[in-house]
Parts: structure tokens; C-alpha cells; sequence
């Protein structure tokens, strides 16, 4: 018998990370046996969970509770987002609405890349923060997870890959933003890989259903 485990989100782009980071295809060992992973397709009148958490971990408990209990279901959500060291971590939990209209990814990467106009090349540090949680179907949190990645932001879009502030993330050791780099490169360097790695290896030592 399998379990199912939504993936709570409605952007498809970082739903597609998800599924290929949550089941890799370079993992050898069996991962997530015993549950069917799928969309929050399958529940279109599910309500959005307002974000109202001030910090990541916070917005990823939210979401995954509150689709849980809404859908009666297991679900896996996911909250991420750019801090930008000279901004002094924004945009942060407001990531995906910097300019305003959330999910508005050309309008955030123009305000991102006005904000640092003045800002040289060695202060343009920043992190991709991605938190995870799990909620059982009563929206208990039954696992967490995290992960970061660095880099440094340029001051031009480089690249159509990816999603969201990929383009303007340089990954300093490849001379490329994740915009430019294959997927399969940021799935192996990403804030969102090294988050799924911990919540797969919590999985497998410990079964939230047992
Ligand atoms: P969320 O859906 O509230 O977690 O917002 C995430 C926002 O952070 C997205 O809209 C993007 O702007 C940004 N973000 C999160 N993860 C990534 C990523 O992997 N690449 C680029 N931008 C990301």
C-alpha cells in the first residue's frame, strides 16, 4: 500500500525541482518507497495559504499545514527565497513579490538588479535558502528540512533556465549563473538539493507513518 504526499505548491517551475529532487534519478538507493508522489493539480480548490510568516521556516510550516488540512492529506511544501548580503538579507521572505506582484520573476530581477546598481563585484554576496516541511494530514509538521547555496548576484540577466532570480545567481567556481547552467548542475549544487538531501536521509531512517 502506498501513502500519497502532495506537493504543496502552485508554481510549476519549482514544482518540477521538486519531483526530480525528491525521487533523483543519480540516487542509487531506493528513496520514498511506499509513497506516491503528486500535485496539487489533483485539489484545484484548495485556498492558497497566506504567507504571513517572517521567516522562511515559518512560511513552510504554514503552507504545509494549512494545504494538509484543508485537502486531508500528507504534504510537502517547500518555502525558498534570496537573501542578498548588501541588502541586508533582502529580498527574504519576500522574494517572490520584491516588485510588488508576486511571482512577477522579470519585475523582481529588474528591482534586484536596480537595487545593486552601485554595488561592486566583491559585495555582491548573497544565499538561495530553501526550507521544507512536511504536515501530516490533521497539518501536524512531522519533518523539516534546509539548505543554502552561495553565489553572487551579476548585474545582467544571463540565461533562460531555471526560474525566479536563477539568471542574475552566479555560481562563482562555473563563471555561470544557475540561469545558464543545465538542471541538472543546480540540482546538484542548489539551496533545494541540499534540503532534499536532508529530508530524503530523514525519511529513510525515520518513517513519519511508523
Ligand atoms: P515562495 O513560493 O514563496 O517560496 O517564493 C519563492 C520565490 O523565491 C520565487 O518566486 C523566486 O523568486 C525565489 N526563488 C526560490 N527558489 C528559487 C530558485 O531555485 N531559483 C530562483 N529563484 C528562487
Amino acid at each position: 500500500m502506498t501513502q500519497r504526499l502532495v506537493i504543496g505548491s502552485r508554481n510549476a517551475k519549482k514544482v518540477k525541482e521538486m519531483r526530480a529532487l525528491i525521487r533523483p534519478s543519480w540516487e542509487l538507493r531506493p528513496v520514498l518507497e511506499g509513497w506516491e508522489i503528486v500535485g496539487l493539480e489533483l485539489f484545484p480548490d484548495a485556498p492558497e495559504p497566506d504567507e504571513t510568516g517572517e521567516t522562511f521556516e515559518e512560511n513552510a510550516r504554514i503552507k504545509a499545514s494549512e494545504f494538509a488540512q484543508a485537502i486531508g492529506e500528507w504534504v510537502l511544501a517547500d518555502d525558498s527565497g534570496l537573501t542578498v548580503d548588501a541588502l541586508g538579507g533582502a529580498p527574504g521572505v519576500l522574494s517572490a513579490r520584491f516588485a510588488g506582484t508576486h511571482g512577477d520573476d522579470d519585475a523582481n530581477n529588474a528591482k534586484l538588479i536596480e537595487s545593486l546598481r552601485h554595488v561592486p563585484p566583491d559585495r555582491r554576496g548573497a544565499a538561495f535558502v530553501c526550507r521544507l516541511a512536511v504536515a501530516d494530514p490533521s497539518g501536524t509538521i512531522r519533518l523539516e528540512a534546509s539548505g543554502q547555496c552561495r553565489g553572487r548576484i551579476v548585474d545582467d540577466i544571463r540565461g533562460g533556465g531555471g526560474f525566479g532570480y536563477d539568471p542574475l545567481f552566479l555560481i562563482p567556481e562555473y563563471h555561470k549563473t544557475f540561469g545558464e547552467l543545465p538542471a541538472i548542475v543546480k540540482h546538484q549544487l542548489s539551496h533545494r538539493c541540499r534540503a532534499f538531501e536532508h529530508l530524503r536521509a530523514a525519511l529513510a531512517y525515520r518513517n513519519p507513518l511508523s
